[in-house]
């Protein structure tokens, strides 16, 4: 098993085996990081990783997670922008017991 010198925050170098690191590419834009706990302070480490680090990594046995960014990012929200006077209004109805009321039987009600 591969030795791996990682550097984190707290400690500096520490050294790893491949097994304590996992590299995480992400399919949509190819940004790649490098993630493991460290061995001194128990410290989560996550560090960016350029592609040729991503395969050194790689061809070295570290696992390799591919994820996707969530679709949610594409939708785009429909409605007016939230405001500071739309969370007055929805604090004032939190204390407002038939309001509120009323506002769960809206939105819950069947169409
Ligand atoms: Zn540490």
């Amino acid at each position: 098993m591969a030795k791996i010198r990682a550097s984190c925050p707290t400690c500096g170098d520490v050294e790893l085996t491949t097994d304590d690191v996992v590299v995480r590419v992400c399919a949509d834009d190819n940004s790649g990081t490098y993630t493991f706990q460290c061995s001194v302070c128990s410290t989560n480490v996550v560090k960016p990783a350029e592609q040729h680090i991503v395969d050194l990594l790689a061809a070295s046995g570290v696992k390799v997670v591919v994820w996707t960014l969530p679709a949610e990012l594409n939708e785009r929200p429909v409605g007016e922008p939230f405001t500071h006077d739309d969370l007055l209004d929805f604090h004032s109805m939190l204390h407002d017991d038939e309001a509120l009321t009323f506002a769960l039987e809206t939105i819950t009600r069947p169409a």
